[in-house]
C-alpha cells in the first residue's frame, strides 16, 4: 500500500498512560472516526477495527492481537530484516537480538520507527493493573492508529 507520507515528518506519536489500580480498560475508540475497536458480547471483547486501526499489541497475550493488512506487511519486512541480520540460534541467543527485536515498553517506538512510521502513527499504550491469584499483575496494551489511511474527500 502506498502513502501518501513517504517520509514521516517527525517520530511516531507514543502516548503512555497508566490508569489506577483495579479499574478495567476503557474500550479504545478511533480518535479519527470515533469507532469503538471492541465490543463486550457476554464476557468476551470482540475484536471491532476500524479502516484506521494499524494494530493492536495485547499486554496479556504479549504479542500482537490485530494487525491491519498494511501493519502486517510491514511486520513481515521487520522480521525478514531481523532474520538476515540474526540468521541462526547462536546469534539470535545474543543481547543484540533482544535489543533488536523487542516490542517492550521504550523500545516500542522504536521498533515502529524501523518498519517505517512517523508522525502519521498515533500509538496509545494504556497500562492496567488488577489482583490474579492474590498477586497484583499489571499490563499494558497498545492501540496504533494510522492518520496514512485517510482519504482523500471525494471531489
Ligand atoms: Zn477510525
Amino acid at each position: 500500500m502506498q502513502h501518501a507520507f513517504a517520509q514521516p515528518a517527525g517520530p511516531v506519536g507514543y502516548v503512555a498512560i497508566e490508569q489506577p489500580f483495579g479499574v478495567e480498560p476503557p474500550v479504545v475508540h478511533c480518535p479519527i472516526c470515533g469507532h469503538a475497536q471492541s465490543v463486550l458480547e457476554g464476557d468476551e471483547y470482540l475484536q471491532t477495527p476500524c479502516a484506521h486501526l494499524a494494530f493492536v499489541f495485547g499486554g496479556e497475550e504479549d504479542e500482537f492481537i490485530y494487525a491491519s493488512e498494511d501493519f502486517a506487511a510491514r511486520f513481515a519486512r521487520f522480521d525478514a530484516a531481523l532474520q538476515a541480520r540474526f540468521p541462526d540460534a547462536e546469534s539470535q541467543n545474543s543481547d543484540a537480538f533482544e535489543e533488536a527485536s523487542r516490542f517492550y515498553r521504550d523500545l516500542f517506538p522504536t521498533r515502529l520507527a524501523e518498519m517505517g512510521y512517523g508522525s502519521q502513527l498515533l500509538a496509545l499504550r494504556i497500562t492496567y493493573g488488577g489482583m490474579a491469584d492474590g498477586a497484583p499483575v499489571w499490563f499494558s496494551d497498545v492501540y496504533g492508529f494510522d492518520y496514512a489511511t485517510l482519504q482523500e474527500p471525494p471531489r
